[in-house]
């Protein structure tokens, strides 16, 4: 078996797009098969510098890694296999014979009509309310008459001869039989007059050659594939199996796109949605494993994925489900892992002047934001108070439900002094947990009394982590800091 991802670089890879790429190349990954990837850049008006990388940096940043084609070396990119070129704009040559043997044959042919008539017909169609497509005027052209037209400069384009009272039948892996009637099909260009091909034969031809067995792709691609399937009788070459994905579409059932927020891949790495659980979330819009569970490693889909399991009708995508999915992949990252990732957004935040790798003040942050966080971004809205200059609250806050600001301001003042006695190497969360436990009880005092205020001096909040876990991650100098000001502010 063997599968493509076949994008245009027209643009930023779009979650849709990320989602046939993650399906075909796990198609292939269950059935021991290979996964390619060929960049379909005929369209050049659509054509966006930089949209190859993007899509490339995009799919390995997630981890899929074709096994063929263009793909990214030592940074680099470059193209492997025996079957390439793999990007079509290098492929004129072979398009153009491939192009000339419909011709000879009589399965396609020159059309000269100017765009003035084409649009004038279209018009008259519409008008009409017949069915809109090319009416054959160029159809019987004897190869004198084109010889002429072409020695007299007339620019031409090659289109195919779509056989008349046919009916194409294909079996959908998703959508099972569907059936198209030929009369509907236009006679779809094939080669446009700048010696391009259009979508339609570059694709055809080039699966063919690619090998590809199963080609996985949007529904939107659906109504062309009877085009393709008379392209692949005309040359009598075997036609591969399909499976066409339903839409993407949001909570309100609009097709997703640029217009109704972010989805391109990158918008979501950039967000701080991590690799493993936007993949592991995709996976699931269309596709379930037929029980209750959810989370998949990329390898665990790799051995479980079913292209007959997925679903035809329109996936709903549901941010909410992003978030916590995330969010279980970030509680079970270990500390180091989670501090070394929120590194970035951090020294991007504008929280704090910088901090290096290895901040002593990381490692505590992480596991303090850790529950909290649906994505790696939340770090900066969760420590906030943490960066803070200055905590602006109401004083009131400080004092406990069953205290008063006297005992609460005397409380506070003890405490101070007993951390101002801590040797700095013993000041971290297990250690100042269990002392001044010890210390609340063998003075009398109750939890509550001590613990409410030290965590409000310290975070500013009513709602914050525990004040161990602030307090490891300020440090000595600014927990006093924090308590002299409360005591200052009562
Ligand atoms: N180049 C097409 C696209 O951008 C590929 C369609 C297909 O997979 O056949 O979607």
């Amino acid at each position: 078996m063997r599968t493509r991802f076949a994008p245009s670089p027209t643009g930023f890879l779009h979650i849709g797009g990320f989602r046939t790429a993650l399906f075909a190349y796990l198609h292939a990954k269950k059935n021991g098969g290979k996964f390619l990837l060929r960049i379909e850049d005929t369209d050049r008006e659509r054509f966006v510098e930089g949209g190859m990388d993007n899509i490339l940096n995009s799919l390995y940043w997630a981890g899929i890694i074709p096994d063929e084609g263009v793909m990214v070396e030592d940074g680099k990119v470059m193209q492997k296999g025996k079957n390439g070129p793999y990007i079509q704009s290098e492929r004129l040559k072979i398009y153009h014979e491939y192009i000339a043997r419909l011709l000879e044959e009589g399965k396609a042919y020159h059309c000269f009509c100017s765009k003035e008539r084409l649009d004038k017909l279209r018009e008259t169609q519409e008008k009409n309310k017949l069915p809109t497509g090319y009416d054959g005027y160029c159809l019987n052209l004897t190869s004198e008459e084109i010889k002429k037209k072409e020695a007299a400069g007339e620019k031409s384009v090659i289109r195919l001869k779509v056989p008349k009272n046919e009916q194409i039948v294909i079996e959908d892996m998703v959508r099972g039989t569907v059936k198209f009637d030929t009369n509907l099909i236009d006679d779809q260009v094939l080669l446009k007059s700048d010696g391009f091909p259009t979508y339609h034969f570059a694709v055809v031809i080039d699966d063919h050659l690619m090998e590809i067995t199963d080609i996985i792709r949007g529904e939107e691609w659906l109504p062309s594939t009877p085009k393709h399937v008379i392209l692949y009788n005309y040359f009598g070459w075997k036609i591969p199996n399909y499976a066409h994905l339903s839409l993407l579409v949001n909570e309100k059932k609009q097709k997703l796109s640029k217009r109704h927020g972010d989805v391109s891949v990158f918008d979501f790495k950039e967000k701080g949605y991590l690799p493993e659980s936007l993949l592991n979330f995709v996976a699931l819009l269309g596709w379930n494993p037929g029980d209750e569970r959810e989370i998949f490693s990329l390898k665990e889909l790799e051995k479980e994925f079913d292209i007959k399991k997925v679903g035809k009708s329109a996936s709903v995508f549901d941010i909410n489900k992003l978030d916590w999915m995330t969010g279980q992949y970030i509680k079970k990252m270990s500390d180091a892992t989670l501090a070394e990732l929120i590194l970035p957004f951090l020294n991007n935040s504008g929280l704090c002047n910088g901090i290096s790798a290895d901040n002593s003040l990381l490692m505590p942050l992480a596991k303090m934001c850790k529950e909290r966080m649906s994505k790696l971004s939340d770090i900066v809205e969760l420590s906030g108070f943490i960066f803070a200059d200055f905590l602006d609250y109401d004083s009131d806050l400080l004092i406990w439900k069953k205290s008063d600001l006297k005992t609460t301001k005397d409380n506070l003042e003890s405490l101070l002094e007993f951390l101002n006695e801590v040797e700095i190497k013993y000041w971290n969360e297990k250690w100042l947990q269990e002392k001044i436990q010890t210390w609340i009880e063998s003075n009398g005092r109750t939890v509550g009394e001590i613990l409410w205020p030290m965590r409000v001096a310290l975070s500013g909040q009513k709602n914050s982590p525990g004040p161990f876990e602030i307090a490891s991650v300020l440090g000595k100098e600014k927990t006093i800091e924090r308590i002299r000001y409360a005591i200052s502010a009562l």
